[in-house]
């Protein structure tokens, strides 16, 4: 009877400590996490896109180099 009683403490100190350690990554992640993207337009295509993963160049967004390259190439002429 003495075994079970210590059996069910440990249980119960377990399963506390399991939910401290879950909470305390919850609450890590949420402050990991970066806040929502702001999202800017390929001005030779018009695709949507994250700013991160766009080009800046000349004030312009772009979503590739290849449409940057393009875009440069049609100004020119
Ligand atoms: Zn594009």
């Amino acid at each position: 009877m003495k075994y079970l009683i210590l059996l069910i403490l440990v249980y119960v100190a377990v399963s506390f400590v399991r939910r401290a350690v879950r909470g305390g990554h919850k609450q890590e992640q949420e402050k990991g996490a970066r806040p929502p993207e702001s999202m800017v337009k390929c001005s030779y295509c018009g695709v949507n896109q994250p700013i991160s993963e766009s080009l800046l160049v000349d004030g312009r967004y772009y979503c590739c180099e290849n449409h940057q390259r393009e875009a440069g190439v049609r100004r020119a002429r």
